[in-house]
C-alpha cells in the first residue's frame, strides 16, 4: 500500500500522514525534510544562489540519514551531524524552493523516495509524490487550506518549537514558496488528476485524519476483493 500525500505549505500534510501512518501501521516518509536537508548543505557550500546547479554531486557524495517519526518531526543527519532543527529554520525555508527546483537535486531524492517507498506500506508527503515519485500509488490525497489558516498553523508550530514569527510574514513566505513550486519546470506542485482533494480550512485534525484513513480502508477493502 502506498499512500501519497501531496499539497501546498502548511497544509496539514505532515501532521496527517504521520498520523494516518500510526494508525494503520504504515511507515511515514517525509520528502520535504530531504529537500531541507540538501538546501542547508548547499547553503553550507556558498552555492545559493548562483551556483545551485552544483548541489546534488555535493549531496551525493554526504551521507544523508532521515529517521522518520510518526510522533514528531523526521530527525535529519549531514555525515552523522543532526541537523533535525537547522532544517527547519527559516533561511532553509527561504532557500528550500530555488534548490528544489534543480533538475539534478530532483533526480537525486526522487531516486531516494523511490526506493524507499518501494518496500511498500509507506505514506509519503510532499509536493509531487503522487504525480512524478509514486504515480501508481494506491491512495492520492491533496490538501489545500486557506493562506491564512496555513499561516496561523505554521505559527503555532513554530512557537512550540521556540520561534516567534508574526502570521503575515509567514503568510508572505507561504504565498512565495508556493508560486515557486507550482511554477517550476520540473515536477510541479500540483493535484494529481486522480487525487482526492481535501479543504481542511475549518477541519479539525481529527476530521482530516478519519477521512484520509476511510479512503485508505476502502482502497484496501477494495484491493481484498480484487
Ligand atoms: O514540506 P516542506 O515545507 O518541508 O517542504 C519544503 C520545500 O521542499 C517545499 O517548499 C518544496 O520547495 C520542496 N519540496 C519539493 N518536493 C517535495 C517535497 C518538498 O520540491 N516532494
Amino acid at each position: 500500500m502506498i499512500v501519497a500525500i501531496d499539497g501546498p505549505a502548511g497544509s496539514g500534510k505532515s501532521t496527517i500522514a504521520r498520523e494516518v501512518a500510526k494508525c494503520l501501521g504504515l511507515r511515514y516518509l517525509d520528502t520535504g525534510a530531504m529537500y531541507r536537508t540538501v538546501t542547508l548543505i548547499a547553503l553550507r557550500a556558498g552555492l545559493v544562489p548562483d551556483r545551485i546547479a552544483e548541489t546534488a554531486a555535493l549531496a551525493a557524495k554526504s551521507d544523508l540519514r532521515f529517521v522518520d517519526r510518526t510522533n514528531d518531526l523526521t530527525r535529519a543527519f549531514i555525515d552523522g551531524e543532526e541537523v533535525t532543527n537547522t532544517i527547519r529554520e527559516r533561511e532553509v525555508t527561504k532557500a528550500v524552493s530555488p534548490v528544489s527546483a534543480d533538475a539534478g537535486v530532483r533526480e537525486l531524492l526522487t531516486a531516494r523516495q523511490r526506493e524507499e517507498g518501494s518496500k511498500g506500506d509507506v505514506v509519503l508527503e510532499g509536493r509531487d509524490t503522487g504525480t512524478v515519485v509514486f504515480p501508481d500509488a494506491d491512495v492520492k490525497i491533496y490538501l489545500v487550506a486557506s493562506v491564512e489558516e496555513r499561516a496561523r498553523r505554521r505559527r503555532a508550530q513554530l512557537l512550540r518549537q521556540g520561534v516567534d514569527q508574526s502570521v503575515e510574514e509567514l503568510a508572505a513566505d507561504i504565498v512565495a514558496r508556493d508560486a515557486y513550486d507550482s511554477g517550476r519546470a520540473i515536477a510541479p506542485l500540483r493535484k494529481a488528476d486522480d487525487a482526492v482533494e481535501i479543504d481542511t480550512t475549518g477541519m479539525t485534525i481529527r476530521q482530516v485524519i478519519e477521512q484520509v484513513c476511510g479512503l485508505i480502508q476502502a482502497k484496501r477493502v477494495d484491493g481484498a476483493r480484487g
